[in-house]
């Protein structure tokens, strides 16, 4: 059987256009899917000839985030999800899977020597925000809303907690206790996206800021962009990222315990608790 792929990847000009298309299943990231978007990533930060890297996807919602399904119709030739034992999740292992390929990921595409634009529209629910958030910048369009709800695993959040920093930690704090959604217009007061465009606008939009930029010297882009990021790692967002990341799998491992390695949302922690099935 072949591996049935979702990633686009095409140059226009000095862009590079990186799709996720998986409009059936809201682009829920799989592992193979997500190894698919690291090699797209790669490949236009290897290419001499691409300034920019735009980062969209197709249908009426951004990416509702990781494929809780554990079906995953892109591995099949690779062996990419995290280890089972006996059919269990390991906390340990589950951790390193999570190190390498979530958090990962975020903190690779993020550093990223050229700049990058994410387009978003629809809903772009928790790991949703981790394909946007190591963007650069940001357009989201009218319809945009972006949420957490990871509380309903037992979690602070995402394995890559840029909440506080995007977002200021009042709201930060709102959106994940309330599971809520922040909008696109809240999301432009916060300082968390650039620009608000309709959304039939959206990936014109995006398309000719990429190329506004790319008429930008490529050493000073990569310059800029360092200056951003060295000053926001100064101010400690890589330090925190990784605190938050082990708090993140404290979640994890409580979970794990008490359930003896499922993956549950707490509701059915509960019923299970209730039928006798689960410990504390
Ligand atoms: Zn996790």
């Amino acid at each position: 059987m072949t591996a049935e792929h979702f990633v686009r990847y095409e140059v226009d000009d000095r862009v590079a256009v990186i799709t996720l298309d998986r409009p059936g299943a809201a682009n829920a990231q799989t592992p193979g899917i997500l190894a698919d978007l690291d090699d797209a990533w790669r490949r236009a930060e290897d290419d001499p000839v691409v300034r920019v890297i735009v980062l969209t996807t197709t249908g009426k919602h951004f990416s509702a985030g990781h494929d809780m399904s554990g079906n995953d119709p892109s591995t099949d030739e690779r062996s990419l999800a995290p280890r089972r034992v006996d059919g269990k999740l390991v906390a340990e292992d589950y951790y390193d899977w999570e190190t390498r390929g979530y958090l990962g990921y975020a903190r690779r595409w993020r550093d990223i020597p050229k700049p990058s634009i994410a387009a978003v529209q629809g809903k772009c629910i928790a790991a949703g925000l981790m394909l946007c958030w190591p963007c650069d910048l940001i357009v989201a369009a009218e319809n945009a809303q972006f949420s957490d709800p990871v509380g309903l695993l037992g979690i602070m959040g995402v394995e890559y907690h840029a909440h506080t920093w995007e977002l200021g930690a009042r709201k930060a704090k709102e959106m994940l206790f309330t599971a809520g959604s922040v909008s696109a217009e809240e999301a432009l007061r916060s300082g968390m996206v650039n620009h608000v465009v309709p959304l039939e606008q959206l990936r014109e939009f995006t398309i000719a800021l990429a190329h506004r930029v790319a008429q930008t010297d490529p050493w000073a882009l990569r310059m800029a962009k360092r200056a951003v990021n060295q000053t926001l790692d100064t101010q400690g967002f890589s330090t925190a990222i990784a605190a938050c990341f082990d708090i993140h799998h404290l979640g994890h491992t409580r979970a794990l315990a008490a359930t003896a390695g499922e993956t549950v949302v707490m509701a059915d922690l509960e019923r299970m608790k209730a039928a006798g099935r689960a410990g504390r």
